[in-house]
């Protein structure tokens, strides 16, 4: 088996989703006593926020990139982000190590290519949402992303970072996501990305119809496929 390398604590909420799917996963396949190898390089969340608020994404792209360094000196085999938002510097990223890198977006792309759909409405953080970086990838595989209206996009937002990267799930907020999620689904989305890999400890599948592809789950399980290939 070889060695996952996350970057992680971003938010440690979501790092200890991917460590636990990862493990399951990797249990299910071989059985027995196994777990995953990994290694785990977690930020102090904080610090992060601070650089993305501010826009210092230069100075954030080198913290990235130290972390990815750290991994593959300490022995991984492959980049794991776990965080849709900062694939912002996933080029970057993978130019400074030898080590592939394994995109959130493009394993979510695949996910919803299995499903047979092109047109998804695609919630995160207002980076995810708003900029290019992520969009892009999706539309390699030939996917269209719809995405909230600005007071929408700006809800999602702030429950992200007030809310659910500190633990705190509020029934209030679930209702609000679940209006949106129905006004994209009227907006012609066939699925919902839930674009941040926070947003899956407040909606699960089990809360609405319309397919959700949960990028924490669908990035974990690429994770533990790749580091079980022959
Ligand atoms: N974990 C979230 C995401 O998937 C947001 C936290 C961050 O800013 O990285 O985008």
């Amino acid at each position: 088996m070889k060695t996952i390398g996350l970057i992680g604590g971003l938010s440690w909420e979501s790092t200890a989703a991917y460590y636990h799917y990862i493990n399951t996963f990797i249990k299910e396949e071989l059985g027995g006593l196994h777990s995953a190898k990994c290694l785990l390089y977690s930020f102090d969340f904080e610090e992060i926020v601070e650089l993305q608020h501010r826009g210092e994404w230069e100075e954030a792209t080198q913290h990235m990139i130290n972390a990815a360094k750290t991994l593959e000196n300490g022995g991984a085999d492959v980049i794991v982000i776990c965080t849709n938002t900062m694939h912002k510097m996933a080029e970057e990223i993978e130019e400074a190590v030898s080590i592939p890198l394994l995109h959130i977006a493009d394993a979510t792309a695949l996910e919803i290519q299995n499903h047979g759909l092109n047109t998804v409405g695609l919630l995160g953080t207002n980076f995810t949402m708003e900029q290019d970086f992520y969009k892009e990838h999706l539309s390699e595989f030939g996917i269209d992303v719809i995405i909230p209206d600005k007071k929408d996009r700006d809800l999602i937002h702030k429950v992200i970072y007030e809310e659910l990267c500190k633990g705190v799930i509020k029934e209030e907020s679930r209702k609000e996501y679940i209006k949106v999620i129905e006004r994209l689904y009227l907006a012609e989305a066939q699925g919902i990305i839930l674009g941040c890999t926070e947003i899956p400890l407040l909606i699960k599948q089990a809360h609405i119809h319309i397919p959700l592809f949960d990028t924490t789950l669908i990035h974990a399980d690429a994770a533990v496929k790749f580091v079980l290939e022959k």
